[in-house]
């Protein structure tokens, strides 16, 4: 009866190819003896990998799952990627290509790429497991080629080149002398250069023009590889903002992340829905207290808010332990985060009063307000927004208030939001009864 939000999926477009396949049409319930839950609905993101393939037809869609999957649960997340059409998953650091293959990943199910390593990277363990390598600094070809031969197996490389990002990525200049070296190495059966990649600076501000001068690069870079008599399998440039901005930058392989969890990558240009996309993740928190409080009361550490009536006051027990960023206060300090909260005719959006604290920020609920200790409140979900009149707010929605990106809301959220896994197979992530046919969930 406290319970509002609802994680919709449609039952109709569930594959039959996905085991134990759940329709699942309403988010789990929500147990007593928790403060605060993350509501991760697989379907969505089974869907926005559909939308994202759909996008780019001519490629295939690596859904990249690193930051453990964005903080969504990076196994789960893999999973329902895989169900929804990528035959990829990329990861930043060797340990998470490691835990997509111990966690039961195999080569069949889906290649495995890792382009973020520094000296000393397990690059034996990685061969050994079939994880694809990205080579992206000169050194790291020495270290590829000595874990494949500790290995006992070709190593599968993707040269990472820096065609503008200035990150990581061996620098044009550089990169006839990798390829030699790179080629030599093929010739001894060592490894096998099957990618060429990179990655784009600005590709969420479309027409920007570093995003041609990378392609130009790019294509220059694939050019050297290919000459030094590579036989490449996959080139690949497009993050999520290419994707759905720059068909001509699709190239094999496509490399979507945040638009997997269902966020625009070009918030400027479109909503989720605009794209075809939903929010995978629902944070959700239950009201420690309510209170009355008298009109000219401070509120939260430093006074930002003073009630401006007689007023109901809640707590809402999440803070910025919990990924609750400190820059969406409000009260004098910023708009403040926004919050559903609610049901019914009552369903409205309101504003963090006053500071987030490390572990709870307040709600000025109103006079009378119907809200009682214990209901639950809803901080983002799947939704365009609240500019767009939706009563609960996106993660997008907290970004704007706290000056930063939606990329930063999902991956920030702690571990006092226990994930619970809805929709698709969540059943497989609980080990535990699945006697419900339409309710399953999980936490980790
Ligand atoms: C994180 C990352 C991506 C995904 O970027 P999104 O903007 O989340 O789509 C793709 N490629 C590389 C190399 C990355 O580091």
């Amino acid at each position: 009866m406290r319970e509002s939000v609802t994680v919709s999926t449609d039952p109709s477009s569930t594959p039959s190819t996905v085991p134990s396949a759940v329709p699942s049409t309403v988010a789990p319930p929500f147990p007593d003896d928790l403060l605060a839950r993350a509501v991760v609905d697989l379907s969505a993101v089974r869907d926005n990998v559909r939308a994202l393939a759909g996008h780019a037809p001519g490629a295939a869609v690596m859904a990249v799952v690193k930051a453990d999957g964005y903080g969504h649960g990076m196994l789960p997340v893999a999973r329902a990627a895989l169900a929804g059409g990528a035959t990829w998953l990329g990861t930043a650091v060797p340990a998470e290509a490691l835990a997509l293959r111990a966690g039961g990943v195999t080569p069949g199910d889906a290649r495995v790429l890792t382009w973020l390593a520094a000296p000393g990277a397990p690059f034996g363990r990685l061969v050994a497991a079939g994880v694809d390598v990205g080579v992206a600094a000169p050194w790291a070809l020495a270290e590829v080629a000595a874990g494949a031969r500790a290995a006992g197996e070709t190593a599968r490389v993707h040269l990472k080149v820096d065609t503008g990002l200035g990150r990581n990525g061996i620098m044009p200049a550089d990169l006839p002398d990798v390829v030699r070296r790179a080629a030599a190495l093929e010739a001894e059966g060592v490894l096998r250069v099957v990618g060429v990649m990179s990655h784009l600076a600005c590709a969420d501000e479309p027409g920007h023009p570093s995003v041609a001068l990378q392609a130009e690069a790019f294509d220059d870079a694939v050019r050297t590889v290919e000459r030094a008599g590579a036989s490449l399998e996959v080139r690949h440039l497009a993050n999520s903002a290419a994707v759905l901005t720059a068909p001509r930058l699709h190239y094999d392989l496509v490399r979507p992340g945040i638009a997997v969890y269902g966020h625009s990558p070009v918030p400027q240009l479109g909503a989720p829905g605009d794209y075809g996309l939903r929010g995978a993740m629902t944070l959700q928190a239950r009201l420690a207290t309510v209170k009355d409080v008298p009109a000219g009361h401070g509120v939260s550490y430093g006074h930002h808010y003073t009630t401006p009536r007689d007023t109901r006051l809640g707590v809402v027990p999440l803070g910025y332990a919990d990924g609750i960023q400190r820059h969406a206060s409000g009260g004098s300090l910023g708009v403040g985060g926004p919050v559903g909260t609610g049901a019914g005719g009552t369903a409205r959006v309101l504003r963090v009063a006053g500071r987030v604290c490390m572990d709870q920020f307040v709600l000025d609920l109103g006079p009378g307000a119907a809200e009682r200790a214990g209901d639950v409140v809803t901080l983002f979900g799947a939704s365009d927004g609240v500019d767009r009149g939706a009563v609960v707010p996106n993660a997008e929605d907290w970004a704007r208030a706290a000056g930063t990106i939606s990329y930063e809301i999902v991956t920030g959220i702690g571990a006092r939001a226990p994930r619970v896994y809805a929709g698709l197979d969540a059943g497989l992530y609980t080990g535990m009864d699945e006697s419900s046919e339409d309710r399953k969930e999980v936490q980790r």
